[in-house]
């Protein structure tokens, strides 16, 4: 990786090394046996309600095994969330590295599986012995982190390891609903003192896939906000038998069209940048060379349109721009009546570096300004925007030090173990428990997502995101397993 230059050229001490290797085994096999525990308990997560507490009791006897402390935190019958810590010495006078992982998971069959099309029961924890992947709801999002977490913390402790900073585990729930309300942003909201942290590791990143027909990792360091706008058309109404000038049945339908076939302006930012420079560092010249344009203004359009697959501009395109996608429309209830008003409900992403406000302008700009004020001689505009509900963007800069030291780690322990596979840095078009870290009140987490599993060629991570027979490979899991320990080794200076 081009940009992120700094080489970590401490070793972890011979002795540690020699425990990792003799145990490694030991250590794998005990996260697989944690992750197969976790998928047998349903977290489904139904909105409100949730049994997250479950799996915290679950994790709660495995820690106690072993004396790991911890904190229970369940704000709401149900949702519970858990914060496992083991103490450092101190000597590095840095604050904690956290490992999150949610404990919910979206929904998946408990009966009839077979007619929803999975190979084997979402909750029975198989491991199908054509293909070596264990089945079920959550392998991949996110049961496996808890389990690698959990397995870590429990090797730790039980070999006596010396950790020179805290290290923490947050089990949290609720993070399939976008607002984590009984989850991670309840404990920044509530609880910070449990979770303040130097580092925090979660979800979408340290997976492998397949780029220019190499083996990369991405690594989240930032991702998009949400905002959901309501854009409403009005008239004066009238008699469905009769010429109208306006109605804004066809208003908004205009506006959903135009929302829908053109894009709104490219925004250079520092997590974009850096992941299409990321992206292209590992890219054969000249594609690299013409690959970097698609930050230029004039010619990104082109080179998305005349280089990139359909496939790859529905995933490039959203990291360069932000998004309105109309999702709901709604207007008019007589069939023989012009309506008043008639809405449309957009589903807008928005770059880091960019408000929700700035959004909005792009939106009107798109649409046509002058469609938002009141004309002369009216008391009405044709147009009216509002903005619903939105979440914040969050973003670390992958060249500031001490991101750009954890980066290295992270990059030298992955080529070391996946045959010298690069990383990149990513930004993500959705959003993780990330971004609530990021807003912690008494310090400002460098937050990326790293959660290692390595996928062979043939299996695309992203397609099993909540998705029918949700699997991870054993073997690729195991392998994330000891990358997470040596990174967490490496950044606690870990000693025997
Ligand atoms: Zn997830």
């Amino acid at each position: 990786m081009a940009e992120v230059s700094a080489t970590f050229d401490k070793e972890l001490p011979k002795e540690l090394l020699e425990l990792l290797e003799s145990k490694r085994g030991e250590l794998e096999e005990d996260a697989l046996q944690l992750l197969q525990g976790l998928i047998k308990i349903d977290t489904q997560n139904f909105g409100d309600e949730g049994t997250e507490i479950e799996a915290v009791k679950f994790i709660k006897e495995k820690l106690d095994e072993v004396g790991v402390q911890y904190e229970i935190i369940e704000p709401k019958p149900g949702r519970g969330n858990i914060v496992a810590r083991i103490r450092g010495d101190g000597t590095s006078n840095k604050g904690a590295v956290l490992l999150n992982s949610h404990l919910d998971t979206v929904r998946a069959p408990r009966e009839n599986w077979q007619a929803e099309g999975w190979k084997h029961d979402p909750y029975g924890a198989v491991i199908d012995e054509e293909d070596g992947c264990l089945y079920g709801r959550g392998t991949i999002d996110m049961k496996n982190m808890a389990a690698m977490c959990v397995a870590l913390l429990r090797f730790v402790k039980t070999n006596n390891i010396v950790l020179s900073r805290d290290l923490i585990f947050a089990g949290v729930s609720d993070e399939e609903r976008t607002e984590s309300t009984w989850g991670a942003r309840y404990l920044v909201e509530n609880r910070p003192e449990l979770i303040e942290a130097d580092v925090v590791f979660s979800e979408l990143g340290g997976f492998s896939m397949r780029l220019v027909g190499k083996d990369v990792f991405p690594i989240q360091i930032a991702e998009k906000g949400m905002a959901r706008m309501k854009i409403t058309a009005q008239g004066p109404g009238g008699h469905g038998s009769l010429f109208h000038k306006v109605n804004p049945i066809a208003t908004i339908g205009q506006v959903a069209q135009f929302l829908h076939t053109r894009h709104l302006p490219l925004r250079v930012n520092i997590a974009n940048k850096a992941t299409v420079n990321s992206m292209g560092s590992i890219m054969p010249f000249p594609v690299s060379t013409l690959f970097s344009q698609v930050l230029n203004a004039s010619l990104s359009g082109f080179i998305l349109r005349r280089f990139l697959t359909e496939d790859q501009q529905s995933t490039i395109g959203p990291l360069l721009h932000n998004t309105a996608n109309p999702v709901v429309i709604q207007g008019g209830d007589q069939m023989n009546q012009i309506p008043t008003t008639a809405s449309l409900i957009v589903d807008c992403r928005f770059l880091p570096e960019c408000t929700v406000e700035e959004l909005m302008e792009e939106i009107k700009q798109l649409v046509g300004p002058s469609r938002f004020e009141i004309p002369e001689g009216s008391n009405q505009a044709e147009l009216a925007i509002e903005c619903l509900a939105s979440r914040d963007s969050c973003s670390q800069d992958p060249h500031e030090p001490e991101c750009s030291e954890i980066l290295s780690i992270i990059r030298d322990v992955i080529s070391s173990r996946a045959d010298g596979a690069p990383i990149i840095t990513n930004l993500i078009p959705g959003g993780t428990d990330l971004m609530y870290y990021s807003k912690h009140p008494t310090k400002s987490p460098i937050c990326l997502g790293f959660t290692p599993v390595r996928m062979p060629p043939e299996m695309k991570f992203g397609s099993l995101f909540h998705a029918t027979n949700e699997r991870i490979p054993v073997d690729g899991f195991k392998w994330g397993m000891g990358v997470l320990a040596e990174v967490a080794f490496h950044l606690c200076l870990a000693k025997l």
